[in-house]
């Protein structure tokens, strides 16, 4: 247990919950998940599912028959990815596929390239089997994108995995199709499995997203992971998917069936609904997204002494706050104390985040022009008064 990590950001949304507690007002951008409700329509099925269908009993372990074909079209549209239903693993959220990436591939010793700063189960996830993360930095000055020289550079006979992540959490960064088939080649030169997070492949602003399993060679050993929670505001639903090489498909079942069974019979039905329905809310999600993302970067780069890469997909933002000459940590807590803004230190991204913040847009215009102005005012007066406020006493 000593290997295995976690993910702050529940930690750091408690911490702001107990201050609300005691009468303080606080805005919340340390959330990764859409504030807007299901569709109803996707409510509306899963209700079905469990009032009239009968679906209150355990489904087959992949998940049922025709949300894995829904899915297989679904990734066939979006991603042109062409996968058998037999390759779809549908899962408790997207999250266990990490899990289960790396309990399948892994082996002791392996190593597995993985963003940093990035999501903190892969390198959480990579310790805990006992492989070896080996961090690929992201920087500011490539806004954020992989590296891929440097990538290539780090890869070694002990290479077993690399995981990209785009668009990218916590920095909103989108890798170029140039860079994706840097990947594919350095992983089809190496013989390694690519794990592809693409969670918000549909909360990409700018150009079309390149899956790395439709490029040659690719699908034999890419596992692509992406799921329903950020797409069709459905984090609390506990839904999401794995497309895996046939060769794998065997040791999913097995991993899912080893933990959790199956996932919600009556989800599932919601999950249908999701993928074959209307795709206006999740259309209008996306629209309201980029207006909140100039409002927040334009926003922030306001404020002296703070800088903001525009971000290309997701909901976050990933200003570099270095220049205040404090730690991201100490940072994130003298907002969340002294100007009631709750967001992540860059570092509960990996040690590559220090300088930077993490922001969610994932809130309401007002929320977030009212958080902004909280901010600039805050991080003046600790620039004027040197003052770190480090706890609600002050
Ligand atoms: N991958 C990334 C990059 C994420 O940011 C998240 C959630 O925050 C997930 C995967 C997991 O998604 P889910 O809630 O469906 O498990």
């Amino acid at each position: 247990m000593s290997r295995i990590g976690t993910e702050t950001a529940f930690e750091a949304a408690a911490r702001a919950r107990a201050l609300e507690a005691t009468g303080r007002s606080v805005i919340h951008l340390e959330i990764g998940e859409p504030d807007f409700d299901t569709p109803r329509h996707i409510k509306d099925a899963a209700v079905r599912g469990l009032l009239e269908e009968g679906m209150t009993h355990y489904t087959a372990a992949e998940g049922i028959a025709p949300l894995r074909q829904a899915i297989a079209d679904d990734v066939r549209r979006w991603k042109g990815i062409e996968a058998l239903p037999d390759q779809v693993i549908v899962t408790p959220g997207a999250k266990p596929i990490m899990f289960y990436a790396m309990l399948a591939v892994v082996d002791e010793g392996d190593e597995v390239i993985y963003p940093n700063p990035g999501f903190p189960i892969y390198e959480s996830m990579a310790e805990y089997v006992g492989g070896v993360a080996v961090a690929a930095p992201l920087r500011e000055e490539r806004e954020f994108r992989m590296d891929i020289e440097e990538v290539a550079g780090l890869v070694t006979p002990r290479t077993r995995m690399i995981v990209i992540n785009s668009p990218h959490n916590p920095t909103g960064s989108v890798m170029t199709p140039d860079d994706v088939r840097a990947v594919a080649d350095i992983a089809n030169r190496h013989d390694l499995v690519v794990l592809a997070d693409e969670i918000y492949g549909r909360l990409q602003y700018e150009g079309a997203p390149l899956s790395i399993a439709t490029l040659p060679g690719m699908a034999e050993r890419t596992i692509t992971l992406d799921g329903f929670s950020k797409t069709f505001a459905m984090t609390g639903w506990r839904l999401g998917y794995g497309i895996v090489p046939a060769w794998l498909a065997p040791t999913f079942s097995r991993l899912v069936i080893n933990s959790v069974s199956c996932t919600n019979a009556f989800a599932q039905a919601g999950a249908i609904a999701a993928l074959t329905g209307p795709q206006d809310a999740a259309d209008a999600m996306r629209e309201e997204f980029i207006a909140r993302r100039t409002l927040m970067v334009d926003g922030l780069n306001a404020i002296p002494g703070a800088s903001c890469v525009m971000p290309h997909g997701a909901f976050y933002v990933f200003p570099n706050l270095s220049s205040f000459g404090r730690s991201s940590a100490d940072i994130a807590t003298h907002l969340l104390y002294d100007a009631g803004v709750c967001g992540l230190a860059g570092t509960a991204f990996g040690h590559h985040g220090e300088g930077y913040l993490r922001f969610s847009y994932a809130n309401s215009r007002d929320n977030i022009r009212a958080a902004v102005e909280r901010i600039g005012d805050s991080l003046g007066r600790l620039e004027r008064t040197g003052d770190l406020v480090t706890s609600s006493a002050g």
